[in-house]
């Protein structure tokens, strides 16, 4: 298949590196220029690069983003031909979401929301999971680009809904790992081993994933960005602002985004959003500054 892959970060770049080993062609186009893929062709605009495509799959940083690639005077929007699609595996608005798909609908394209789990890891391995929105036929026709990115399609439903359940899924990352970061600052105080407490939550009922994937770094207060601390605050503004439109209230995220606020001042946007324990262990007189 013909792919042109828009967005190169952390994410993007190992999966367009995915789907040029698994055999497609794919051209690739990233805003800052100096970004590239071995084995792919870098485009000069997402509209050149999504001329001669079949899909055109985003990953960047957020809706400013994907409406900037789509729809700007140099987006892809300009390239767009009956019986493409468009994928979108940044993390999101849902309803801007069904607003930039209505758009390119009307042009009998295709819009399948795919937002990923797994981070950095699952994306340089091809273990991502793909949390999708769509109709059935264009899901279907994806599954080989999804194999070469991922080890699991979960279609949640209509167009929007990976979107949704994506951002439901990441606000209890946030809130597992305030808790995790905040057991893990009274523990200290306390006088326990560390090592010991992970290995306790780990056999007990509270064993979590995010403690496997973010203990070993914590330990090591390794904060070199997996999932940028900017990128998660993005996506609690993403649920609040979904909860007020829905009318819902979330008052531990609310807390809980005190948390990335206080940490965005401390000029830690760009950390790992593990480094919210930081701002914890200053509060608690441990020190805390990342390196
Ligand atoms: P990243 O490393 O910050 O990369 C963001 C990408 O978006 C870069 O290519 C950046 O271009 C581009 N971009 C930002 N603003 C733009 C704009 N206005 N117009 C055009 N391009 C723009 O982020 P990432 O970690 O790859 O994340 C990408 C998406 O996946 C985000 O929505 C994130 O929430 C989601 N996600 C991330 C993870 C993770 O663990 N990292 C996990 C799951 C989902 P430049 O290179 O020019 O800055």
């Amino acid at each position: 298949m013909r792919i042109a892959f828009l967005g190169l970060g952390i994410m993007g770049r190992p999966m367009a590196a995915n789907l040029v080993k698994a055999g497609h062609e794919v051209l690739v186009w990233n805003r800052s220029a100096r970004k590239h893929v071995e084995g792919a062709q870098t485009a000069v605009s997402p509209a050149e690069a999504a001329k001669e495509a079949d899909v055109v799959w985003m990953c960047v940083a957020d809706t400013a983003a994907v409406e900037r690639v789509l729809f700007a005077e140099d987006g892809a929007e300009q390239s767009l031909r009956e019986g493409m699609m468009i994928v979108d595996s940044s993390t999101i608005s849902p309803s801007a979401t069904l607003r930039f798909a209505a758009k390119v609908n009307e042009r009998g394209v295709h819009w399948v929301d795919a937002p990923v789990t797994g981070s950095k890891i699952g994306a340089e391995s091809g273990q991502l999971i793909f949390i999708v929105g769509g109709a059935q036929e264009p899901v279907e026709y994806l599954q080989p680009l999804f194999k070469a990115m991922g080890k699991l399609v979960i279609h949640i439903g209509e167009t929007g809904k990976g979107q949704s359940a994506k951002i439901c899924m990441n606000l209890m990352i946030a809130l597992i790992y305030e808790g995790f970061a905040e057991a893990f600052t009274l523990s200290q105080k306390l006088g326990v081993d560390p090592h010991k407490l992970i290995e306790l939550i780990q056999a007990s009922m509270v064993r979590s994933g995010v403690v496997d994937y973010k203990a070993p770094f914590v330990l090591r207060r390794d904060y070199s960005p997996n999932f940028p601390l900017r990128l998660m605050h993005k996506d609690i503004h993403l649920m609040l602002d979904t909860a007020k439109e829905n009318r819902v209230k979330l008052p531990a995220l609310e807390t809980v985004d005190e948390i990335y606020e206080l940490s965005s001042e401390e000029g830690w946007d760009d950390l790992d959003f593990s480094a919210t324990l930081a701002l914890l262990e200053k509060w608690a007189g441990l020190g805390g500054q990342p390196k």
